[in-house]
């Protein structure tokens, strides 16, 4: 007999510790840009799970990677070698220039990495007061202690401290700040170019100005997290490009298994010279599975013109955007870039986002009055043409009852 909704939701709030605050749905299939619930209804899936299943769901030839290597071998460990590392790391080079990769399961520990490989390069100078972080307040970086630690909103923050000492945060709003903020102790300015939890909120060239002063000044590192704008969501391969920023590290994760857990950290020649065997590690990380699907996606990305895709469907996205927000004073302005993009709004966006779902869209909240999209790199302009019905008729709607 198959779960219903009620059966799902009454388990899960017996056995399944409640750190999430969950939407009534409960989704059993996907395709591409589709997904279906318990019902057999049908939504336009627009979040791809937080900006994951890049390629959507039940790509047939991820599915068919996945299957061959799940059937082959899934796991050895970073004792032996196995072919997909490399293969995955020499893509993630060809796109980004940065010179080698750290293989993780996750964004949150791409982070850790960085941290860890920015106060490793200081270490092995033997400038052990360069330990400090400078971060952007806005920023989410993850949800461990150390990624937490540059997370700016005191929500997530709070109930853990204390955090890693030595992080300051300053608003991206004032380069100047930034500018002084930045001394020979810090080891590493961390920022991601496009702030995603904080709202969908590009850097100013101002600000990215600053910081490529700021470490130019005083030799700091910079750590581009780009978990959510990396790896094409952006319609170029990385968003620091399109704001002429240097890191020498960048954090990335979501996107690239297209729904197999993985994360990495890529890291420039001159850090890379600075780390040592036994420095870091992951019994996971880089496992078969997850380097295969990390390979395909890329591969996918980058040779089948999947990024020319992204540039289109994006200035298509936006267009579309922008005539909502026209029509619509409850928008107050559309943000982003490529596939991801924001409608801040003047109020909370829960309503929005629970009126959209029960139209058959689904999208999500962040920093409250910000509705977010991000939908597969994959998706077609039929699909956005349907999503943005859907919102046309959730905004007259709400602007409806507003009047009333
Ligand atoms: C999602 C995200 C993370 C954390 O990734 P997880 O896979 O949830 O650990 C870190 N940084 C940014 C910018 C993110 O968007």
């Amino acid at each position: 007999m198959k779960a219903t909704f009620d059966d799902i939701k009454a388990r899960e709030s017996r056995h399944v510790l409640q750190t999430y605050r969950r939407q009534p749905v409960a989704f059993v299939r996907g395709s591409g840009a589709r997904l279906y619930d318990t019902e057999g209804r049908e939504y336009l899936d627009f979040i791809s799970g937080i900006g994951v299943t890049s390629l959507g769901h039940a790509h047939p030839g991820l599915t068919a990677a996945i299957a061959d290597q799940a059937a082959t071998l899934l796991h050895t460990s970073n004792l032996y070698y196995h072919p997909f590392q490399a293969e995955a790391a020499a893509r993630l080079t060809q796109l980004s220039g940065l010179s080698r990769t750290f293989f993780c399961n996750s964004g949150t520990e791409a982070v850790e990495a960085c941290l860890k490989f920015a106060r490793r390069y200081w270490y092995t100078q033997g400038a052990t007061e360069r330990t400090e972080f400078v971060a952007l307040t806005g920023s989410f970086a993850g949800r461990t202690l150390g990624s937490l630690s540059v997370t700016h909103d005191e929500h997530y923050r709070a109930p853990f401290a204390p955090l890693l000492p030595g992080v300051t945060f300053v608003d991206p709003g004032s380069p100047a700040a930034l500018v002084a903020a930045v001394t020979e102790r810090t080891a590493a300015i961390i920022a991601e170019p496009i702030q995603g939890e904080g709202g969908i909120r590009p850097l100013t060239p101002e600000c990215a100005a600053a910081i490529n002063d700021a470490c130019a000044r005083t030799g700091a590192l910079y750590i581009a997290d780009e978990v959510q704008t990396g790896l094409g969501r952006t319609g170029i391969p990385f968003y620091f490009q399109a704001l002429d920023l240097r890191p020498d590290l960048i954090s990335v994760g979501k996107a690239l298994g297209g729904g197999v857990p993985i994360g990495a950290a890529l890291v420039s020649e001159r850090v890379s010279q600075m780390i040592s065997a036994g420095d870091h590690g992951s019994t996971y990380g880089g496992n078969l599975l997850g380097t295969r699907a990390a390979a395909f996606f890329l591969a996918q990305l980058m040779e089948h013109g999947l990024i020319e895709h992204v540039k289109a469907m994006g200035l298509h996205l936006e267009r579309r955007l922008r005539t909502l927000a026209l029509k619509y004073p409850a928008i107050t302005e559309v943000r982003g870039a490529g596939l991801m993009r924001g409608i801040q709004l003047g109020s909370d966006a829960m309503p929005i986002v629970d009126a959209a779902r029960e139209g058959g869209l689904l999208v999500n909240r962040t920093d409250e009055k910000v509705v977010r999209l991000l939908p597969p790199l994959t998706i077609e302009a039929t699909e956005i043409d349907g999503a943005l019905e859907i919102l046309d008729a959730v905004f007259a709607k709400v602007s409806q009852e507003v009047q009333v």
